[in-house]
């Protein structure tokens, strides 16, 4: 009989699981999660829970779409794989890479195909330095990219993130990354207002570049909004600063599209909100709706026509790179989002409706600030909201409400003391609402906790 205990059991023999602290894993068991419809997920006890976080932020569709089933089913029967090595293609992959140039800003027309965002980020990492070494500026070799940042379990981009806890563990960084100030306002802007301190740390990442010397500096990494480190929203004067100055040193810039595009800020791409023009884009998780693991790497003309002019081959490319089951699913996504008009929907329906429900949080005494783009957002726990302090991290609040939130029935994803969320953009408007009442319980049963 497969009763949760049983499950739990097996699990707990048997599977090593990612970004788990084993001792909690061990006093509480993990949560089953056994199928999925809509927005909703039901557990292995048959409860269920409004998934606030799209699964990892990826189920941007929500589930049980049976047009995305049928793709994948049908290319299945048909050739379910093929590899895209040694001038072979195939249909869906070269159907796919159309479709992106046109979903995509118009430097876009090259795409190179892999299976997630970590591994998208580490052939960005090797494609630039092989595009200045074509270019005859070998030594431009270093990467700037953020404390607090996420771009994956990869070398390079655990390296490229700037998380201190995955770098204690496997020996990094690698050289050649520099990691720049975040520009998180609430808890570092001190006395500046979030307008001055956007430009204060946007300067500060050009001083550090000035200092390495821009010739030896070959790009800059980030993520339009910090996803995993929280979901920093950048105060509206630090992208247009920084991006003006990237562009006068001849910096590329990579915009970390992996939770930020295909329609999660209201725009196709996160980069279109803070009007930046990246030379790269990572794409992966949204791509697909999350059916099936696809990442791939937007590469701008001036890249790719640099790559194509020398004509060797880069030395390069995964098994699965544009394996043509995920390609199938990420047609039917994008079938879905134009037919469906999915990001007017996020920009100017469901998105607004629940951001103003969303910053009303704020107006609780243990809610600092609440902030929100698009269907992404965070609130941040505080202990005295004048001053902006935060409980001591061995008070783990921001764990303590991640459980009361699930036990509610709603999926809400702790970063220290900041609960973020990120809901499937097919979310109803009674679903919102529904939504912001867990939030709200759970905020309260925090704050009572906090209190004893
Ligand atoms: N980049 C960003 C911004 C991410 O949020 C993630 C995953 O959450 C990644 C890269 C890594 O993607 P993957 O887990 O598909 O390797």
């Amino acid at each position: 009989v497969r009763t949760t205990a049983a499950l739990r059991a097996l699990d707990a023999a048997h599977h090593l699981h990612p970004f788990t602290n084993a001792r909690e894993l061990n006093a509480q068991g993990v949560r089953i999660i056994e199928s999925a419809r809509g927005v909703y997920l039901t557990d292995s006890d048959g409860q269920k829970i409004l998934d606030g976080m799209s699964g990892l932020w990826c189920s941007t569709l929500g589930y049980g779409r049976r047009e995305i089933l049928d793709a994948v089913t049908k290319q299945m029967e048909v050739l379910p794989f093929y590899n895209t090595f040694f001038k072979t293609s195939h249909p869906p992959v070269i159907q796919l890479s159309k479709r992106l140039a046109e979903v995509t800003p118009s430097q876009f027309n090259h795409f190179m195909f892999t299976g997630s965002g970590s591994e998208s980020n580490d052939t960005i990492f090797r494609l630039v330095r092989y595009y200045w070494d074509l270019v005859g500026q070998p030594d431009k070799t270093v990467f700037i990219s953020r404390h607090n940042s996420y771009h994956g379990s990869t070398v390079a981009a655990a390296s490229l993130g700037g998380l201190s806890a995955m770098h204690k563990q496997g020996g990094l960084p690698i050289p050649g990354i520099v990691h720049a100030p975040q520009p998180a306002w609430w808890a570092e802007g001190g006395d500046m207002s979030p307008d001055s301190f956007g430009l204060h740390v946007a300067r500060q990442t050009l001083d550090m570049i000035d200092e390495i010397g821009a010739d030896k500096v070959a790009a800059m990494f980030a993520e339009p909004i910090q996803g995993a480190g929280g979901v920093i929203i950048p105060p509206a004067t630090y992208w247009p600063e920084l991006s003006k100055g990237l562009k006068e040193r001849d910096i590329l810039l990579i915009s970390d599209e992996v939770i930020c595009g295909f329609g999660r800020t209201g725009h196709w791409f996160g980069c279109e909100l803070m009007n930046t023009q990246p030379d790269f884009m990572t794409l992966a998780k949204g791509i697909t709706s999350g059916y099936i693991p696809l990442g791939a790497v937007a590469v701008s003309d001036r890249i790719a026509s640099a790559l194509l002019a020398h004509g060797d081959e880069f030395a390069h490319g995964f098994t699965y790179s544009g394996h043509p089951a995920a390609c199938a699913a990420a047609l039917a996504t994008l079938d879905i989002m134009q037919s469906e008009d999915v990001v007017r929907r996020v920009h100017d329906d469901i998105g607004p409706y629940l951001q103003e429900k969303w910053r009303s949080l704020a107006e609780h005494p243990m809610i600092g600030e609440a902030t929100m783009e698009g269907l992404i957002g965070s609130f941040q726990f505080c202990a005295d909201k004048q001053a902006r302090t935060t409980f001591p991290a061995s008070a783990n609040i921001g764990l303590a409400a991640r459980d009361f939130s699930f036990d509610n029935g709603l999926v809400m994803r702790a970063v220290g003391d900041r609960m973020v969320i990120a809901p499937p953009f097919v979310l109803s408007r009674g679903e919102v609402d529904e939504l912001i009442s867990k939030a709200s319980q759970t905020i309260d049963q925090t704050y009572q906790h906090a209190r004893k």
